[in-house]
C-alpha cells in the first residue's frame, strides 16, 4: 500500500490524480490540500479516506470544517504541517504557482518521494530542490507530461551517449500568428487550448509559450544538462511528449494521446506501470506528426525563461513571480496580452540577480519580482 497526500487536490491535475487513485488497490489518499476551494476539498475528503485535510485560506478552511464536522488545517504552514501529520510514502503536489516551493523542500527532506506537477518549485527553488533530494533521500518523479516522457527515454542510458533532450510544444492556440496578432488576445482565446484542459494560469503560459520556457529550466534541473543540450520543437498534435537523442544519431521518443492521467499514474506507481483507462493511438486510421521550430520573436516568453535558466541564481526565481502576477492580471482584464512578457522582461532587468543559497533569497528575489510588476500595472505600464 502506498500512502499519498494530494496538494492542489482539487485542480486539474489533482483530480485526476484522486481518479487514478481510486482506481488502484494499492495507492491510499491519506491527506488532501488546496488553496480556497471549499466545496472541492469537502467532495474530495468524502470520496477518499485521507486522514488530515488542509485549505491554504483560513477562513476557507473554518467552513469546510464546519462541514465536514473535522479539523482541516490552514494558514502558510498548512502544507508541511499536514505532510508531518500524515507521514506519506509520495507528495503529489499539485498547487499552482512557486506557493508550492517549501512543500517541495519539506517532501525531500524528509525522505518522501515527490510526485512533482508543480513546476514552479523547481524553476523558482531548482539548486535548493536538488539540495533537498540530496539531504533526505527522497525522489523527485516528473508529473509534467514532457518530464516524465523524458525520464522514460533516458532510462538508464550512460550520460556520455546522450546528446540532448527534445521537449515538444503544441505552440498553444496561438500557434503561427505574429507579434501583431497577437496585440488583441482575449482571456477567453489565450484559455482555449488546443490540446489539454488544464488550469487557467498553465493554459495562459502555454499560450505564451512561458510553460515551455519553465519546462526547459525544469528539465535542466531535473537531468543536469546544460541549456545547450536542451531542445524545444513545436508539434502541434501533442502526441510525442519527449525525446531523447542518442550520439549514435538515434532518437527514443514517448508517445501517447495527450492525457494527464498517465504521467500521473507512472508518478504514483512508480516503478511498477499500472493500467490507465487513455484512449490508444490507432492505426486504422491515418494520422500525422508535425513539428516546426518554435518562433522565439513571436513568442519572446521562451526566450526570457531561456535566458533565466542560464543567467542562474534567482534570475528563474524573478521570471517566474514576474509571471504569475502578470498572468493574474491578465486573466483579471487588467492588461493586455503581449503585457505579459514586457512585464516579465521588466522585472528581469530591474531585479538584481542574487546567488540562490537559501529559501530566504527566493522569498525576497519572488516578493521584489511581484512588488515591481504590480507597481508597474499601477502606472498603468500595461
Ligand atoms: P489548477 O489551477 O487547476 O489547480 C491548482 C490547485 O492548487 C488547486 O487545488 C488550488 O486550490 C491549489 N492551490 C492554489 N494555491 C494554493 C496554496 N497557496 N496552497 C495550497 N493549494 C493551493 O492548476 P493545475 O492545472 O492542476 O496545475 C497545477 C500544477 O501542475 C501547476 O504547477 C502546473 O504548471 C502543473 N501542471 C499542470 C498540468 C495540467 O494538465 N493541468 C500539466 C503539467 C503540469
Ligand atoms: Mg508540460
Amino acid at each position: 500500500m502506498k500512502r499519498i497526500a494530494i496538494l492542489g487536490a482539487t485542480g486539474s491535475i489533482g483530480t485526476q490524480a484522486l481518479e487514478v487513485a481510486a482506481a488502484h488497490d494499492d495507492l491510499q489518499v491519506v491527506a488532501l490540500a488546496a488553496g480556497s476551494d471549499v466545496d472541492g476539498l469537502v467532495a474530495a475528503a468524502r470520496a477518499t479516506d485521507a486522514e488530515v485535510l488542509a485549505l491554504a485560506d483560513p477562513a476557507a478552511a473554518e467552513r469546510a470544517a464546519a462541514e465536514l464536522g473535522r479539523p482541516v488545517l490552514s494558514g502558510p504552514n498548512a502544507l508541511v504541517e499536514l505532510i508531518d501529520a500524515s507521514g506519506p510514502d509520495v507528495v503529489l503536489n499539485a498547487v499552482v504557482g512557486a506557493a508550492g516551493l517549501e512543500a517541495s523542500l519539506a517532501t525531500l527532506e524528509r525522505g518522501y518521494d515527490l510526485a512533482l506537477a508543480n513546476k514552479e518549485s523547481l524553476v523558482a527553488g531548482g539548486d535548493l530542490v536538488l539540495a533537498a533530494a540530496r539531504a533526505g533521500g527522497g525522489r523527485i518523479l516528473p508529473v509534467d507530461s514532457e518530464h516524465s516522457a523524458l525520464q522514460q527515454c533516458l532510462g538508464d542510458t550512460p550520460r556520455e551517449q546522450l546528446t540532448s533532450l527534445v521537449i515538444t510544444a503544441s505552440g498553444g492556440p496561438f500557434r503561427g500568428r505574429t507579434r501583431a496578432g497577437l496585440a488583441e488576445i482575449t482571456v477567453e482565446q489565450a484559455l482555449a487550448h488546443p490540446t489539454w484542459a488544464m488550469g487557467a494560469k498553465i493554459t495562459v503560459d502555454s499560450a505564451t509559450l512561458m510553460n515551455k520556457g519553465l519546462e526547459v529550466i525544469e528539465a535542466h534541473m531535473l537531468f543536469d544538462l546544460p541549456y545547450s543540450q536542451i531542445e524545444v520543437v513545436v508539434h502541434p498534435q501533442s502526441i510525442v511528449h519527449g525525446m531523447a537523442r542518442l550520439r549514435d544519431g538515434a532518437l527514443i521518443a514517448h508517445l501517447g494521446h495527450p492525457d494527464m492521467r498517465v504521467p500521473i499514474s507512472y508518478a504514483l506507481t512508480y516503478p511498477r506501470r499500472e493500467a490507465v483507462p487513455a484512449r490508444p493511438l490507432e492505426w486504422s486510421e491515418a494520422f500525422s506528426l508535425d513539428f516546426q521550430p518554435p518562433d522565439l520573436e513571436t513568442f519572446g516568453c521562451l526566450r526570457l525563461a531561456i535566458e533565466a535558466g542560464e543567467a542562474g541564481g534567482t534570475a528563474p526565481a524573478v521570471l517566474n513571480a514576474a509571471n504569475e502576477i502578470a498572468v493574474a492580471a491578465f486573466l483579471a482584464g487588467a492588461i493586455g496580452f503581449l503585457a505579459i512578457e514586457e512585464l516579465v522582461a521588466d522585472a528581469l532587468d530591474h531585479v538584481a540577480v542574487q546567488p540562490l543559497d537559501s529559501l530566504a533569497a527566493v522569498v525576497a528575489a519572488d516578493a521584489a519580482a511581484r512588488a515591481r510588476v504590480e507597481v508597474r500595472i499601477g502606472e498603468g505600464a500595461a
